[in-house]
C-alpha cells in the first residue's frame, strides 16, 4: 500500500524515532509498504517519519547504477548493489570516515528542493535486519550518502540542516513557503 508521505514542517521529521524493540506483522506491512512508496515517487530511500512514523526503520535502492559505488563489503564479504537492494533495516550506528564530499541531493519530504551537501564520503554502517541478523555495511559513493541521509531522517535531522549557510539563504523564501502551506 502507497503510503502518505509527509513535508517539511511536519513535527514527526524533526523526531528522534524509537527503537524497533520487536518485528511485528505491522512493523513488515510498514517496510513493505515504505519500499512501494519510495518506488512510487521515484526515490532512493524512505525513513519512517517521512510516513509520519517515529521510528528507526529506513529503506534505500541505489541498486539502478552499480557504478554509483566503488566498494560495497557487507559483514566483510564483497557484494552488489543488486543482491542486497531494497535494504530495509532498523536500529542503525554509523561511523564516518573518508573526506567530505559535496553532492546534490533531494528528499521527497522537500518536494522541488535541491541542495549540495558536503558529508563524509565512506560509512561504516551496523544494522538490524528485520529478520534479527546484524550487518555491517561498508561503502562509499552514492550509498553512503543515502545511507547518511536517511539516517539523520530516524534523528530528526533534515538536509538542509546541512546546508552551507548561502544555500540556506538562498532556500529561506521556499522553506517560508513550505511552512505556509504543510504547517
Ligand atoms: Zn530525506
Amino acid at each position: 500500500m502507497i503510503r502518505t508521505i509527509v513535508f517539511y514542517p511536519d513535527p514527526v521529521l524533526r523526531r528522534t524515532g524509537g527503537r524497533v524493540t520487536e518485528v511485528t506483522g505491522e512493523i513488515r506491512q510498514l517496510a513493505a509498504d515504505m519500499v512501494e512508496t519510495m518506488y512510487e515517487a521515484n526515490g532512493v530511500g524512505l525513513a519512517a517519519p517521512q510516513v509520519g512514523v517515529s521510528l528507526q526503520l529506513a529503506v534505500i535502492d541505489v541498486s539502478h547504477d552499480e557504478e554509483c559505488v566503488s566498494y560495497l563489503r557487507v559483514n566483510g564479504e564483497e557484494k552488489t548493489l543488486g543482491e542486497i537492494c531494497p535494504i530495509i533495516f532498523i536500529n542503525p550506528s554509523l561511523e564516518l570516515t573518508g573526506a567530505k564530499e559535496a553532492s546534490e541531493e533531494g528528499c521527497l519530504s522537500f518536494p522541488d528542493l535541491r541542495g549540495e551537501i558536503a558529508r563524509p564520503g565512506e560509512v561504516r554502517a551496523t544494522v538490524e535486519t528485520l529478520d534479527g541478523k546484524t550487518l555491517v555495511i561498508e561503502t562509499d559513493g552514492l550509498f553512503a550518502r543515502a545511507i547518511q541521509h536517511e539516517v539523520d531522517h530516524l534523528f530528526g535531522k533534515l538536509f538542509i540542516d546541512r546546508m552551507s549557510s548561502a544555500r540556506k539563504l538562498a532556500i529561506r523564501r521556499q522553506l517560508k513557503e513550505m511552512q505556509e502551506e504543510f504547517g
